[in-house]
């Protein structure tokens, strides 16, 4: 419980500290996307920089709706509870992430053969995934193999140190269909101290300029959010697996959406 409380001051100061950065760095986005549409109008149809621009305005456009998200995290808005369908949405990550990835890389999706449907906020679960592809990424500097999956498991339940209520076993605890996303790596793996300390704020292993150590703190906080949990195996030399595991709801369930309107009617 002391752990759980330790994370969540952190995730506190974070919140706090990321109001700040996300309100500046909103401005200076306003100013890229201002330009980048400008330099559109005038790049020929046919134009090879097209591309570039498209791509480089559409990564702008999300790093906005971050901010936003982080503005909203620090004013503890409450987070988009729409229906998700996790094989949708991890498709159009992976063609983003080919973009920016070093082809030596290969990237390897297995998604489950219905739909991984979860309820919750699409963007944050698009930030979850391209922290842990993006981690991935500088995991492997010589190429290797990226592995996405995802799997319905009908019956799981938190481990006692993981779950929603951390130590004390709880209803919610009861075992019950979770879908379950996973992130592999073949790269430089972790040894246990790292291990340990990956999702505290501000840790780092990539020195100073390159990573910030927020990239695993967001996703625990997100993943929590959203009653799930999270774990991670690594062996160093060997590789990294990061399961993260996220309450089912088929889109059909005929509770899903009116439970969403009951709760948007009754919030001012
Ligand atoms: P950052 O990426 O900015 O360092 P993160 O919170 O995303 O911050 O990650 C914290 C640390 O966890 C990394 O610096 C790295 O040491 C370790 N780590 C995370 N993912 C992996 C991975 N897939 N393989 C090896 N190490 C990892």
């Amino acid at each position: 419980l002391e752990e759980q409380l330790r994370q969540s001051q952190k995730l506190e100061a974070l919140g706090q500290l990321a109001g700040g950065i996300a309100h500046d760095f909103n401005n200076l986005l306003t100013v890229i996307l201002g330009n980048l549409e400008l330099a559109l109008t005038q790049a020929e149809e046919s134009s090879p920089i097209r591309a570039c621009l498209e791509s480089a305005a559409h990564a702008a456009q999300q790093a906005a709706e971050l901010t936003r998200q982080m503005l909203g995290f620090a004013r503890r808005q409450p987070l988009q509870n729409v229906p998700i369908d996790l094989n949708t949405l991890i498709r159009e990550e992976i063609r983003l992430l080919r973009r920016s990835i070093d082809p030596r890389i290969t990237i390897h999706y297995q998604p489950a053969e219905e739909p991984a449907s979860i309820r919750g906020d699409p963007v944050q679960m698009q930030q979850v995934l391209m922290n842990l592809c993006l981690n991935a990424r500088d995991a492997m500097p010589e190429g290797g193999l990226l592995t996405i999956t995802t799997a319905i498991l009908p019956q799981a339940a938190p481990p006692p140190s993981a779950g929603p209520t951390s130590g004390e076993r709880h209803a919610s605890d009861e075992p019950k269909p979770y879908v379950r996303l996973s992130v592999a790596d073949t790269g430089c793996g972790m040894t246990e101290e790292v291990k340990n300390r990956i999702f505290d704020p501000f840790f780092t292993t990539k020195g100073i300029g390159k990573g910030t150590g927020l990239g695993l703190a967001v996703v625990y906080g997100v993943v929590r959010a959203h009653e799930g949990w999270i774990a991670c195996e690594s062996a160093p030399g060997q590789g990294t697996r990061f399961d993260i595991y996220l309450p089912y709801v088929p889109v059909d369930t005929p509770s899903g959406p009116v439970r969403q309107e009951t709760a948007e009617l009754s919030t001012p």
